[in-house]
């Protein structure tokens, strides 16, 4: 008997080589043998009466080789050809002549007098009933059939090394042999979808299509419940950590919001309410705030950062990149330096605070705490590591959390006690989406955009469209307004693509003169790139030639302008969150997206920009084109990956696996109890496979 958690080595019957075929796979365990699903099936139920007319649905036959032959044409190309009788031959019955092109390896495994199955199209040829290309298994021993064929057949998905036969041969004995009490029956009580051994079989060699599907939602279902229970299990530890409750009466928050230059919106007032909820309670928050770019998520974490402050905590901001930690730090002194916050920056290149407030900036009404230490830090990764001691970190805001890991942010937030915890993100991603990434964070939406907006117009255009397009932005700088040209390079750290950077700019500067123009890449020294952004916002620089590294939080209103040169490299939502750069102020903007390609896949996927600035809009058809499995990356989730279920198709799944989990942990919630224990067990494997880089 074969156990369900036992290591392939210790099965002698499956040779050497192949086990080194299936570690190239990363099948190590019967257990990983026997969750490589089928990629799709093929109906092989019936062995169908050898064909006499053409048909464009594949068909599967049975017969013996009574004939090959090699032909040759036009000089080294070769045909090879085998010709198929049916085994219970009539007069009516014609053969089948099986055909390959140029392909040695197919000529070597068909002789004369073998038995064959072979799957594919019936088409007619100089009178001849032919297969080109089928499927084809030979059929060794008899007992083999019932393994291969006469039945809903499993394809399986890379196989490298390993023939779809051995493979499907290998399952197949590992299910005949397995001991079922060895393989544990993941799901919550009632759920009533049948033993996981039960399923395992039906998913490889499924008796009907009907229990396949049964077999699939137990699966799919399994699998969510115990991505659920992981998720619930670490949000459920998270509540009971000891927090701290930011019950400040909010003068200082008052304060702030008076002296701004405009109003929230109603949609930045609702957050801000929801935050300041959270920071008030003993439980430490964790939330998330969802915002397109642009729609004011700066002010709301500025807002619950200040009710930290002023209850006496500290509180840190995290960008994930140089040019966004500087322009928060700036931002933030402008605004809360007259409040009398001192406020610190924290990067890889630069340390710096505003310690030296004059006098006059003492703000005896709100009791700004006057400590020897800042009050609030921004930063980059660095604020992770050694060097930045936090006295008392109350409060953690995250921009870009997307840009971050799950691991990054446990980082900063594992301290005791437990900080409140703000990640903010402009990449709108669907619900099922946002319970499964993000289901251990409550969310908020910011679901507005400032009233005061000029709308930006997306064009896609060809390179022999760049004189008009220069001519057009030369009038806006001629009208005062500023110019971002973007363009991509595949290594920042590329000495190679820094040079290529350096060539592009000499260009601009000539295509712009007497514009000023200035470069900007990730190989700039820190202060000099501070230094180019700072001229850049003050308006001395027109335009800015720049890679990517403006892509996030970049905030200068007056630039109305972006082209994007070979715009096709870039992904839908890179695209939107670059465009995120201009329409930040009241002037109408404009998007110019360069590509000569024609595919259709990328001019799809550049007229969803020329068709709508909604991110929300642009996320969902990313989604549709991509599907979703680069917005659940491994590493930023910090979660396993699907093997079977799909986020899409199988929502409701999701939506029933989260209640239940949520059902047990609501009881239970540190699965304490002895019926929860398999559970338990469960979450502790996964966390040892995906946690493993946290400590
Ligand atoms: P994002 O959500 O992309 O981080 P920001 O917080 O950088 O957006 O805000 C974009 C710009 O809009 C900033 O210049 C900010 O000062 C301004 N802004 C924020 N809220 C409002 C508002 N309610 N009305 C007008 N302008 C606003
Ligand atoms: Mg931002």
């Amino acid at each position: 008997m074969i156990e369900y958690s036992q290591a392939l080595t210790e099965l002698e019957w499956i040779p050497k080589p192949r086990l080194a075929a299936l570690r190239r796979l990363e099948i190590e365990t019967v257990e990983d043998l026997l969750t490589h699903y089928p990629r799709r099936y093929e109906d092989r139920t019936h062995f169908a009466p050898f064909p006499r007319e053409e048909s464009d649905t594949p068909i599967l036959v049975c017969g013996e080789v009574v004939k090959t032959r090699l032909v040759r044409f036009g000089g080294w190309k070769k045909i090879f050809e085998a010709t198929l009788e049916e085994s219970s031959a009539n007069a009516l019955s014609q053969p089948l002549v099986l055909r390959w092109f140029n392909l040695h390896y197919v000529q070597k495994m068909i002789a004369t007098g073998q038995r064959l199955v072979v799957f594919g199209k019936p088409r007619l040829r100089k009178n001849r009933m032919c297969m080109e290309h089928p499927d084809f298994e030979v059929i060794e021993q008899d007992d083999e059939i019932s393994v291969h064929f006469r039945r809903i057949t499993p394809i399986y998905p890379a196989t490298e090394g390993l023939s779809q036969r051995v493979f499907r041969g290998l399952i197949f004995a590992t299910l005949e042999n397995l001991d079922p009490e060895s393989v544990p029956t993941l799901l919550p009580k009632g759920a009533n979808l049948g033993s996981r051994e039960h399923a395992l079989h039906e998913i490889h060699f499924p008796t009907t299509t009907a229990q396949c599907d049964a077999a699939r939602k137990h699966l799919v279902f399994s699998e969510f419940f115990a991505m659920q229970l992981l998720i619930g299990s670490r949000r459920s530890a998270a509540a009971v950590r000891p927090g701290q409750a930011h019950g400040a009466g909010g003068l200082l928050l008052e304060q702030f919001l008076r002296a701004l230059p405009f109003d929230l919106t109603t949609a930045q007032e609702r957050v801000i309410l929801e935050l300041r909820r959270d920071l008030a309670s003993t439980q430490p928050m964790n939330r998330l705030l969802q915002g397109d770019v642009g729609s004011g998520k700066t002010v709301v974490a500025i807002a619950s950062m200040l009710l930290a402050v002023e209850s006496g905590s500290q509180a840190a901001l995290m960008a994930p990149t140089q040019i966004l930690a500087e322009q928060h730090y700036s931002v933030l002194c402008r605004w809360l330096e007259p409040l009398g916050v001192r406020v610190a920056l924290r990067t890889g290149a630069r340390q710096e605070d505003n310690a030296a407030l004059p006098l006059f900036a003492r703000n005896d009404d709100a009791r700004v705490p006057q400590a020897n230490n800042p009050n609030i830090i921004v930063g980059t990764h660095a604020l992770l590591y050694e060097g930045v001691a936090f006295e008392n970190l109350g409060l953690a805001v995250i921009d870009e959390q997307h840009k971050f890991g799950v691991s990054q942010r446990a980082r900063l937030t594992s301290r005791e006690p437990a900080p409140d915890v703000l990640v903010m993100t402009a990449t709108p991603i669907p619900r099922t989406l946002t319970m499964t990434v993000y289901g251990d964070l409550d969310v908020s939406v910011i679901d507005q955009m400032p009233a005061d907006r000029g709308k930006i117009v997306t064009a896609v255009r060809g390179r022999e469209k760049l004189p008009e397009v220069l001519l057009f932005i030369r009038k806006e700088l001629e009208a005062g307004r500023q110019a971002y040209v973007v363009y991509p390079l595949i290594d920042e750290s590329d000495k190679l693509d820094a040079k290529a950077a350096a060539a592009e700019y000499e260009q601009w500067q000539e295509r712009l003169r007497p514009f000023r123009c200035e470069l900007l890449h990730g190989r700039i020294p820190a202060p000099e790139k501070q230094a180019i952004m700072e001229r850049f916002r003050r308006g001395e620089t027109s335009a800015l030639i720049s890679t990517t590294v403006i892509e996030v939080g970049v905030d200068v209103p007056n630039a109305t302008v972006m082209l994007i040169e070979n715009a096709e490299r870039f992904g839908l939502a890179q695209l939107h969150q670059l465009r995120g750069r201009i329409g930040r102020g009241a002037h109408k903007s404009y998007c110019i997206l360069l590509s000569d390609e024609k595919s259709p896949e990328t001019v799809e996927k550049l007229a969803v920009l020329e068709k709508t600035s909604d991110g929300f809009a642009v996320a969902e058809a990313d989604w549709e084109m991509r599907g979703p499995g680069d917005l659940l990356g491994t590493a930023q989730s910090g979660l396993p990956a699907l093997k079977l279920g799909n986020l899409v198709k199988d929502a409701d799944l999701m939506r029933e696996a989260r209640a239940a989990a949520t059902a047990i942990l609501a009881v239970d919630p540190l699965l304490e109890s002895r019926e929860n224990q398999r559970f338990r067990q469960l979450i502790v494997e996964q966390h040892g496979r995906t946690f493993s880089n946290v400590s």
